[in-house]
């Protein structure tokens, strides 16, 4: 049922809305995105209301006009990986494409609050990532070299160096001391519910409808072309379907009639209770394998490893909390003293190559957006941008090389050392 306070046109944030609302007991403030019934047809349905799910109609709305649009999705909108990430931004990342398409993600993230009216906590703290074996210090050292090369701003710097930007950090670790790091200044934080929120509220601000709690249960098909999707709400046509549904991906594709060369697994992360400031900076170690920040609330956000089987449990596990917490005391000894508060997991939709697709797919009008694994939430304004162009046109300079059949060709974009840790 249509909520009678989504009539209410969406308001503009800022500090004098703030201080109006403050006057009348904040009684004035409309809904942030509204919760309309399915019409019977759109033009284009996106499956996924996910970073990229919703980021892909923005951009279709904002670059290029397209607004008879609906974002269908079975849970809660950020209720999937979007909102259970580590919200590590950086764009350091080793083959053309990546760079690419990581990096114009980071320029737009810098500038999302201003653009959403909604203030997502961009906070490019800076990220480091250890070397601690001497073939992650020639690894990185290549990646400079790479990023130099594609104009993407990142140094190495030595272990003291190190130690100056992460006094937490214990340097001489007994198996794996820190060499130095691959640095990147410009990478950091986000909020990641709040990026969801921001763009759901543009969207629905552009008069697209957001569908919440409404599975789509097959993709309905006619001579090779799609003609709508069936749902838990019932039958919604359209002329072009957007699927960006991460874990579950292969699930939907198998509907529409085609396979992805993807695997599903569970992802975790945890959080320490809150305490003092004590580091400003992101850090991760692959050879240990994990990786630390400390949130606005004082936790330490810690991020573990995949699960080593297929599976769809969007759940935590204690021996993933063990294993990871093990593997970080020795580099960060301070940590061992910390309780652990919280534990999550979400399901990540991994390619062999550790790269994204974007892409057409064998259905006429049917788009997949996926294979974004441990590390998206980072790539998500570049991606929702590159896959309402390829939506809007047929075609994407920042998406060509990620296309589907790459697997088929053999032209893999390798990113397994950039995705060595989880994030
Ligand atoms: C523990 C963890 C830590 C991570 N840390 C980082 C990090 O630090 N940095 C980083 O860059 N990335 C990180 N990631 C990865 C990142 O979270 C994901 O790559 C990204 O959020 C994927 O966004 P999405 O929009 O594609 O998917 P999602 O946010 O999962 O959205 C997909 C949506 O599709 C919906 N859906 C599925 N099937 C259907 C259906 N049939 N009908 C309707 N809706 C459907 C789901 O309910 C879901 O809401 C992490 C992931 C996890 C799990």
């Amino acid at each position: 049922m249509t909520n009678t306070r989504d009539s209410v046109p969406m308001k503009r944030y800022s500090v004098f809305a703030v201080a109006r609302e403050g006057l009348r007991y904040h009684t004035g403030w409309g809904r942030a995105w509204r919760s309309p019934a399915p019409k019977k047809k759109y033009d284009v349905i996106i499956v996924g209301a996910g970073g990229h799910g919703l980021a892909t109609a923005y951009y279709l709305g904002k670059n290029y006009g397209i607004t008879n649009v609906a974002i269908i999705e079975k849970g809660w909108l950020g209720g999937g990986n979007t909102g259970r990430n580590t919200t590590i931004i950086r764009s350091n990342y080793l083959q053309d494409p990546s760079a690419a398409i990581y990096d114009k993600a980071l320029s737009l993230y810098e500038s999302l609050s201003q653009d959403l009216n909604y203030n997502i906590m961009f906070s490019p703290r800076g990220l480091i990532m250890l070397a601690q074996t001497h073939h992650e210090v020639r690894g990185y050292l290549r990646t400079v070299r790479a990023n130099e090369l594609q104009g993407v701003a990142t140094k190495w710097i030595n272990a003291e160096q190190v130690k100056e930007l992460c006094p937490i950090i214990n340097i001489d670790g007994p198996r794996y001391p820190v060499m130095g790091g691959l640095y990147q200044e410009r990478g950091g934080t986000a909020r990641h519910d709040a990026v969801a929120w921001g763009y759901a509220r543009a969207c629905s601000d552009m008069g697209m409808d957001i569908i919440q709690k409404c599975e789509v249960t097959d993709v309905r098909r006619e001579n090779g072309k799609v003609v709508g999707v069936s749902t838990t709400k019932g039958d919604i046509d359209c002329d072009k379907l957007g699927m960006v549904v991460a874990g579950h991906t292969s699930v939907l594709a198998e509907k529409a009639g085609f396979r992805l060369p993807i695997e599903s697994v569970a992802l975790q992360a945890l959080v320490s209770e809150p305490i003092k400031p004590c580091m400003d900076v992101v850090v991760m170690a692959n050879t240990v394998h994990g990786y630390l920040s400390q949130s606005d609330k004082g936790e330490m956000v810690i991020g573990g490893g995949t699960d080593s089987f297929n599976n769809y449990t969007q759940r935590g596990s204690f021996h993933h909390a063990e294993e990871t917490v093990r593997a970080l005391v020795e580099t960060f000894p301070m940590i061992s003293r910390l309780k652990m508060l919280r534990q999550w997991g979400g399901i990540v939709d991994m390619t062999g190559d550790r790269s994204p697709i974007i892409s057409k797919t064998p259905v006429d009008g049917i788009f997949v957006n996926c294979g974004w694994g441990t590390g998206g939430f980072k790539a998500i304004p570049g991606s929702g941008w590159a896959m309402a162009e390829l939506m809007a046109k047929g075609h994407s300079p920042l998406a060509e090389e990620f296309d589907m059949y790459r697997f088929r060709e053999g032209k893999f974009i390798d990113e397994s050392v950039a995705a060595g840790v989880a994030h």
